[in-house]
């Protein structure tokens, strides 16, 4: 069973990298990442929070199918952006509004490897992007104010030594 990265684990700030290609290990790593962002009620589960540092991530956002996104890329992000509440399965326990585009347009190759492209707004595309983020070392508590970050930061810790 995956096990889950927590924060401060120095892995969450660590870019991952491309994978070459879908073999077996890949498809049972995405199956198992699906498996273990349901089972901690999450809503999208990238592989650098399962240790592994390549770029592939799963969603699931209520009232649409699981999705599996593999070497995404984000071609698109509308103008428009909107506060979001947002929370992480490696930070559990923090929730707060996040300011990003409202929709985005990526693609991504599917479980078996195949190309796509996906418009998607609303939910989904919250959850494409914090998840892209992840990608790259970045968390959602770094898109927001310092302060407040600093504030979410020690409420994180007072929770996890409790
Ligand atoms: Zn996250």
């Amino acid at each position: 069973m995956l096990e889950i990265i927590k924060w401060p684990d120095p892995i969450l700030k660590k870019h991952s990298v491309v994978v070459p290609d879908i073999n077996g290990e890949i498809d049972t790593l995405l199956t198992e990442m699906l498996e273990a962002m349901d089972r901690g009620k999450g809503v999208g589960l990238a592989g650098v929070q399962v240790g592994r540092l390549l770029r592939l991530f799963v969603a699931h956002v209520p009232n649409d199918m699981p999705r599996v996104f593999i070497n995404p890329d984000i071609l698109e992000t509308s103008i428009e952006v909107e506060p979001f509440e947002e929370g992480c399965l490696s930070i559990p326990g923090i929730y707060t509004d996040v300011i990003r585009p409202s929709s985005v347009r990526v693609q991504a190759w599917n479980q078996k490897g195949r190309p796509f492209t996906l418009s998607a707004e609303g939910y989904l595309a919250r959850v494409i992007q914090h998840e892209f983020d992840h990608l790259n070392g970045v968390v959602f508590l770094d898109r927001i104010d310092q302060k407040k970050k600093q504030r979410l930061l020690v409420e994180y810790e007072a929770n996890v030594g409790a």
